[in-house]
């Protein structure tokens, strides 16, 4: 039967696939289509790594035979039983057979899917008891994987090439599985995002998160269709259900019936002739009817996104969120070489066009490690994040500010600091930032010169703009955080999206006050958050005297045809009217 449920728009365009559902979330399992030639390899993979854990099992049944209390030992050994049980279960075996031969799926990919297949079953069991073993499937998926892991795996194809980047056809990998992948996660931290990059899959859909989560942004960077916020689709949704994801409307749809699935599809080809039609933009300099020069820049996560940067147009990077270099090592972070490196391979990548390093942005959703999240905190948004927790450890800070100088001696590189606040906080930072050359000077090592920026993104920075204009030497405004602060909403709560609102009276006039500020200086102002990528926002942040938009690779063009249409002097009387407003009437009535 047809259903369908509502979210938040995150990434747009129309996806139509299988259901690959991801209760547990399992980034860390690789996911990759192998080659009909690997399928009995494969296969042997599970078997050897099942039979490792039996044979384990067998031996400490065997170890308790000798000693322990009784009473435990039995205990336990009835659970090795259940264990021994499950892992020669007729079902477990026949369906991660089949997910491998049929659907070419990996290995551990093959065996988690069948864990979610089964899980739902128990999930519906009445009796606690069975209910419950679902923990032990767990556990003895988890015991295999990890023996899984002593066996060879084949070689992952690239990835790269089976992603069909720009046209977002269906995987077809044969008759019986013609249609793309569609992943279905109760949630889906930044990290497991970035773990997907590359992956197979044509779209995503979680039950939480915000708009302007980090979450959403790396699936907007992805560009792939994707909808956060749908609250129990992950219970709602089973393993193999066609959806569609409709991106434009912040809709899911499952097992939808003929009529909607051919609708669709023709949805789907119409998009795919518009994203061609703009691909025509591309040689076009940004340039308004007025002729006003518009920089559009990019906003990227790690140093391999350069290249989809230069491949989109953008005349340089101006948002490298060098948080994603940090996160996911079980709080490890990296050392100056490691980022030295991975700075000089995102700036190489920008063949001598700008590149705009943010100093990293711990905190909040964005914690080092998804498994040391910190709870301690109750309101992480606004406890030790970004620059806070930068100055909270001079030692790791300097590092990070050494290895980019010296990335910076490899092409054109600034340097932009997230949510100051305070004057104290500028001149720590600065202090720090000398610190440093005089460090790498004593060292004797080679660095570039770097122009210091701050984000705007607390109000508090935004309503006292002076102090940032007589230290820095060009301003970025995250309207994200901005939103966040301003409204008080946090952007990775779906139950409060509804409030979070870019077109806010308080939030148009503090961007419109901190561009016109540092326009009268001669400081150069650009806007990093969303709504630089947000084609319907272009012309009101033109008429504010914005001229410069840093944002995803894949949001560039539609917002170069937006520039291209547009007249900047003829609607900046308009964009004063709309920023003066009490209240903001729905945007595409605002357009001028
Ligand atoms: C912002 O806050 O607008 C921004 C660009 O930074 P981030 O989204 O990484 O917090
Ligand atoms: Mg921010």
């Amino acid at each position: 039967m047809t259903f369908s449920i509502h979210g938040l728009v995150v990434s747009r365009g129309i996806a139509i696939g299988r259901a690959v559902l991801m209760v547990s979330s399992r980034p860390d399992v690789a996911h990759y289509f192998i080659e009909p030639t690997q399928v009995s390899s494969e296969v042997m993979r599970v078997r050897e790594g099942r039979n490792a854990v039996v044979d384990e099992i067998h031996r400490l049944q065997l170890s308790m035979g000798h000693k322990g209390p009784k009473e435990t030992s039995h205990e336990l050994s009835a659970l090795l039983d259940v264990h021994l049980l499950l892992l020669q279960d007729e079902e477990l075996e026949r369906g991660v057979k089949y997910w491998i031969t049929d659907r070419l799926y990996n290995a551990e990919w093959a065996l988690t899917t069948q864990f979610e297949v089964i899980a739902r079953q128990f999930d519906e069991i009445e009796d606690d008891y069975l209910r419950e073993r679902k923990a032990d499937l767990e556990q003895i998926t988890e015991k295999v994987l990890r023996a899984m892991h002593g066996a060879p795996a084949p070689v992952a194809p690239d990835p790269k090439h089976d992603r069909r980047k720009h046209s977002r056809q269906p995987i077809v990998r044969n008759n019986a599985d013609a249609l793309s992948l569609i992943l279905v996660a109760h949630d889906l931290s930044p990290t497991d995002m970035l773990q997907f990059k590359n992956s197979v899959f044509a779209g995503f859909v979680t039950d939480v998160g915000g708009k302007t989560s980090h979450t959403a942004i790396v699936a907007r960077s992805l560009d792939v269709p994707a909808v956060v916020g749908l609250r129990l689709c992950s219970q709602l949704v089973h393993q193999d259900d066609i959806v569609i994801i409709d991106g434009d409307a912040g809709v899911v749809m499952v097992d939808p019936s003929p009529i909607l699935l051919a609708e669709y599809k023709y949805k789907q080809s119409q998009g795919e002739l518009n994203r061609d039609r703009l691909l025509r933009l591309l040689p076009n300099v940004a340039i308004t009817l007025d002729g006003q020069k518009i920089e559009l820049l990019a906003n990227i996560e790690v140093p391999e996104d350069a290249m989809n940067a230069v491949q989109a147009g953008a005349m340089g990077v101006g948002l490298f969120r060098s948080e994603f270099l940090f996160m996911g090592r079980l709080g490890k972070v990296p050392n100056e070489e490691e980022q030295y490196q991975a700075y000089r391979r995102a700036i190489e990548g920008m063949q001598g066009l700008p590149v705009t390093i943010r100093t990293v942005d711990i905190g909040a959703d964005k914690p080092l490690d998804d498994r040391l999240r910190d709870d301690a905190h109750l309101n992480p948004a606004l406890g030790l994040r970004a620059i806070r927790w930068s100055l909270a450890d001079p030692a790791m800070f300097l590092t990070q500010i050494r290895a980019i100088l010296r990335a910076a001696a490899h092409g054109p590189t600034q340097l932009l600091i997230p949510m100051l606040v305070h004057a104290s906080e500028i001149r720590q930072t600065m202090a720090l930032i000398d610190h440093a050359r005089v460090q790498l000077d004593h060292l004797g090592m080679a660095y570039g010169t770097v122009k210091v920026g701050a984000m705007i993104e607390i109000p508090a920075a935004a309503l006292t703009l002076n102090v940032f204009l007589k230290y820095f030497d060009f301003l970025s405004i995250g309207t994200n955080d901005l939103i966040q602060y301003t409204l008080a909403i946090d952007r990775a709560d779906e139950s409060v999206a509804h409030l979070y609102d870019p077109m806010h009276p308080a939030v148009l006039r503090l961007v419109a006050n901190t561009i016109a500020q540092a326009c009268a200086c001669g400081k150069p102002v650009s806007v990093c958050g969303e709504m630089a990528g947000d084609p319907t926002m272009t012309r009101l942040l033109l008429g504010m005297g914005l001229r410069s938009f840093s944002m995803h690779p894949a949001q560039i063009l539609s917002v170069k045809y937006e520039i291209l249409r547009a007249d900047a002097g003829k609607l900046r009387p308009w964009a004063e009217r709309i920023v003066a407003e009490d209240e903001p009437a729905p945007r595409n009535a605002r357009q001028a």
